[in-house]
């Protein structure tokens, strides 16, 4: 892990480098590498020249934002005015938003230079990067294997050097998981740190946009860009106050190991996690082991909260106002009807039709309401636990990325292995996901540090020190070929 932000924006203020000049670089890696790992779903190159030039007399112009000049890819379920958004679903094919996303504003006016819409499984519903309408992402680490997902095409257009750092979003751990997989850092910040204004609704008392970058710095960097409260977003929260430096400052940090976080772990998992619980202990972290049993109920309460939200978020989507019409109907509700059937994915199909279940009058009270009282339980438990540890230290994922196809065969096991990401969304909580291991074939294993909803600054300070120490060097992946 090191940073790649900071030597690019010096080499811009120095002139080593144009931003023009750094904004052809990726766009010649994406062309060659993207054809096999199919990151990059919608590119904007001719825009991204158009903002480099702009950006260059910015930073010419003295005082330019730290991310001015440098390039990067969004997620395709972030609305990027004029510019294709279609959560990788037919049913938004050719949608282009009328206004931006508050996180793509605040970059833009930032001087950022955007490269294209990254791939994802459809409507972020998913946790391999394969289910989207425009084919699977690969792993650029390994071709056989999946980048995890949702946000799959931004962690592999990291991974692959296709962009300095790319925009997610995590609903139950669609930013971690992927960074997980694919050797980078993915952050996921409390609930509310940055706006959804514009960010296409799967889960909305879960969804959060996150980061995806080479190192802790950068998630930092990129996190300070993105954040803060929104009157567009009634749920948005004012940004951390307190120190903004990271320092790796954990002498006496207090680290919990929860047991019910690594059940189900794969050994080399639970090892990796395990060796970098003792790491931090050796540099004067005091670590207290608990059980949560509260946690194993996380998945269900997690699936069918999203499911339910997602059946009314989804209730949009009708042919009349967005995207995609089936032609050849009769009446309006054989349209919603076609619309509907050829214009969703299968799994965008269950989950709706599992949420409509969960939410329907004779149902209500057993599943939804259930699993509001579930997860009121793991908040409260949750905010105990806080009062007691700084962080929790935990697997991002019980096993490394899955081989290739494995989801549509092993549906369940694909949901169980979410178990580790869901509680954070369930409490709104901060995590970050750095990569500390890998297993016998290479494959990238994540540690996941968690802090309180508002502790974002603690959670990347406690990952710093990782990167600050280099802790984590032997496992450093993907191809080091940052020469400006
Ligand atoms: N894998 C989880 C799901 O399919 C998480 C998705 C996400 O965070 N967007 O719901």
């Amino acid at each position: 892990m090191k940073s790649v932000l900071l030597p690019l924006a010096s080499a811009l203020r120095s002139g080593e480098i144009t931003s023009v000049s750094l904004t052809e670089k990726y766009i010649a890696r994406i062309e060659e590498k993207n054809p096999q790992i199919n990151a990059f779903i919608h590119n904007c190159f001719d825009y991204a020249l158009e903002s480099a030039e702009r950006a260059d007399k910015l930073i010419k112009g003295g005082n330019a934002p730290i991310l001015a000049g440098i390039p990067f890819g969004i997620k395709d379920n972030i609305c990027t005015k004029g510019l294709p958004t279609t959560c990788c679903s037919r049913i938004l094919e050719n949608f282009k938003p009328i206004y931006d996303a508050a996180a793509w504003e605040k970059l833009k006016a930032a001087g950022a230079v955007l490269l294209g819409k990254t791939n994802m499984d459809e409507f972020a519903m998913g946790s391999t990067g394969e289910r989207s309408v425009y084919g699977p992402c690969v792993n650029p680490l390994n071709g056989e294997k999946v980048t995890g997902g949702s946000s799959g095409g931004s962690a592999a257009a990291v991974c692959a050097r296709m962009a300095p750092y790319a925009i997610g979003s995590d609903t139950g751990g669609s930013v971690r998981q992927p960074a997980s997989f694919c050797g980078v850092v993915g952050f996921k910040p409390s609930y509310g740190a940055v706006s959804r204004y514009g960010l296409i609704a799967y889960g909305s008392s879960l969804d959060c946009i996150g980061t995806l970058t080479s190192s802790v710095s950068d998630a930092a960097i990129v996190f300070d860009g993105i954040r803060g409260r929104d009157d567009r977003d009634r749920t948005s929260i004012p940004s951390p106050t307190g120190k903004k430096e990271l320092k790796g400052d954990i002498k006496g940090l207090k680290i919990g190991v929860a047991e019910e976080l690594f059940e189900g772990c794969s050994s080399e998992v639970a090892d990796a996690v395990k060796e970098a619980v003792k790491l931090y202990e050796s540099a004067g972290a005091k670590i207290i082991k608990m059980s949560i049993p509260a946690l194993t109920l996380a998945l269900p309460a997690y699936y069918i909260i999203a499911c339910a939200e997602a059946s009314s978020n989804l209730g949009r989507y009708d042919g009349i106002r967005y995207g995609y019409r089936a032609s050849g109907y009769s009446g309006v509700d054989d349209m919603v009807i076609k619309t509907r059937s050829q214009g969703f994915g299968d799994e965008v199909k269950k989950r709706i039709m599992l949420g409509t279940y969960v939410l329907s009058s004779g149902y209500f009270d057993a599943y939804y309401k259930k699993a509001c009282i579930v997860r009121n339980n793991i908040k409260a438990e949750l905010e105990k636990v806080f009062g007691q540890c700084d962080v929790l230290f935990a697997p991002t994922a019980p096993k490394t990325a899955f081989p290739r196809g494995y989801a549509s065969t092993n549906p369940l096991e694909t949901y169980s292995a979410d178990m580790c990401t869901v509680p954070v969304n369930i409490a709104g909580l901060s995590a970050i996901s750095i990569p500390c291991g890998a297993d016998k074939e290479g494959m990238p294993i994540g540690l996941q540090i968690i802090g309180a909803r508002g502790a974002d600054l603690t959670v990347l300070d406690c990952a710093y020190f990782a990167e600050r120490e280099n802790a984590f060097a032997h496992c450093d992946k993907g191809e080091d070929d940052y020469e400006l």
